[in-house]
């Protein structure tokens, strides 16, 4: 892990990508009253490339010639990030593709990632166009550090690669119901919480995981809460010093693994990537070393590989964003609702894992297989609906790189 490169050199090229649907439909104008004049200063040349539909970014980066920019810069919610991780992973040099390092200007009313790498520079926890303005000023100081990513396969075979989350149950159902309250912004999720409180429901399904190699033998697995600043700046290096390509990848085989994405409304498209070394096909059993939870009613089940859920929803505070480590956390049913709630009031502080419910699980892991039960349901990742099913997934420490504080 290379240390900080003190030899800054200008210019930077960024390609920015902006949506503007996104949030409360302001994008354009945020970007135009708070970006542009920053990247000015700091003599940032970009291409603005304003989306005009829905995987308009996916196609695009799938296709461009990357080496025209140092940065691709996403200006929007959550989602059109991960049309991006999954248009640079479609390629078939994906794997120099995915080492663009990826810029985010909260834009969209899910803004997880640049609430995440707000937190991991350190800075006042700050949301709104506060958390847009210290995202700007990252990009600006052109910090690179690594970012890890979950591999993500879904029962009919298709892969996606996640740099957020997966969810299923009540967070995954507040995800999508409150995408009608967009127009609120990031309250949205406060909204949706409350609303989806009153019909609080069970779900039943079964999940086993592969816990993660413990480096300090003391620390339990669970519970362990916090420590916010280790390092954070350890493994950055600037924009255009760090061209030294660690070895990322333990396994670069991408062929008997390729995947075709049916799910998003496109064409499919060979999905490029790493072997998932740790999972075996979904129709069989998890290897007999995984740990299989005994529970199998759940109010939710949450896989999160970053602090940030939302803007005002710490949900792993020990994340780090190259810790390598899939924070599984469930709820079991059996909760009552206002436990539920005050569980997610904490979770605004990133308290809810020092709270002592017994309800609450809590487990580092890299890999991780769920088996919903019931025949419909919603299943999420990096906040967009993925279909419905069985699913395993696997984390790929420092596959892609973002800019940072
Ligand atoms: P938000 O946080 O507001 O939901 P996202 O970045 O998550 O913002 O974007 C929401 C969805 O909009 C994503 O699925 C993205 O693919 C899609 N999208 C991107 N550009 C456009 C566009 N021009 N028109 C409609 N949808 C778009
Ligand atoms: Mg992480």
């Amino acid at each position: 892990t290379g240390g900080v490169c003190a030899d800054v050199r200008r210019p930077r090229r960024f390609l920015v990508l902006i949506n503007p649907h996104s949030g409360k439909g302001q994008a354009l104008t945020l970007f135009s009253n708070h970006v542009q004049h920053m990247l000015q200063e700091a003599d940032i040349t970009y291409t603005l490339q304003v989306t005009e539909r829905q995987n308009h970014a996916r196609e695009l980066v799938r296709e461009a010639d990357l080496s025209q920019w140092d940065a691709v810069v996403v200006m929007s919610g959550d989602g059109l990030l991960f049309e991006v991780v999954n248009g640079l992973m479609e390629r078939e040099d994906w794997e120099e593709a995915i080492q663009t390092p990826l810029g985010v200007l909260p834009g969209g009313s899910g803004n997880a990632l640049a609430a995440s790498i707000n937190y991991y520079s350190g800075s006042q926890p700050v949301s709104g166009e506060d958390l847009l303005v210290s995202c700007g000023f990252m990009l600006c100081k052109g910090l690179v550090s690594h970012l890890d990513l979950t591999s993500v396969c879904l029962a009919s075979n298709q892969r996606l690669f996640s740099f957020l989350s997966l969810a299923w149950g009540f967070v995954a159902d507040v995800d999508i119901e409150s995408e009608k309250y967009r127009h609120v912004g990031a309250a949205r999720f406060t909204m949706g919480t409350i609303v989806r409180l009153t019909s609080l429901r069970v779900y039943k399904g079964k999940l086993a995981y592969l816990p993660a190699e413990e480096p300090h033998s003391h620390s339990s697995p669970t519970m362990s809460s916090v420590s916010f600043n280790n390092g954070s700046n350890s493994s950055s290096v600037y924009l255009r010093n760090s061209y030294n390509q660690n070895q990322l990848l333990h396994n670069s085989c991408n062929s008997n693994n390729a995947y075709k994405p049916n799910w998003t409304n496109e064409p499919p498209v060979t999905m490029q990537g790493p072997r998932d070394s740790l999972l075996v096909p979904l129709d069989q059993p998890v290897p007999a070393h995984w740990t299989v939870v005994k529970e199998e009613d759940f109010v939710l089940v949450m896989a999160v590989y970053q602090s940030h859920l939302a803007e005002d929803l710490i949900a792993a505070p020990a994340s780090r964003p190259d810790d390598g480590v899939i924070h599984l956390m469930y709820v079991k049913a059996g909760i009552s609702r206002r436990a539920l709630l005050r569980l997610f009031l904490a979770m605004e502080k990133g308290a809810h894992l020092s709270t002592n419910c017994p309800f609450v699980g809590y487990v580092k892991v890299q890999a991780f297989r769920l088996e919903p039960f019931s025949p419909t349901g919603t299943i999420t990742v990096d906040g967009e609906v993925v279909e419905y099913g069985p699913v395993q997934a696997q984390i790929y420490g420092r596959l892609a790189r973002i800019v940072s504080g």
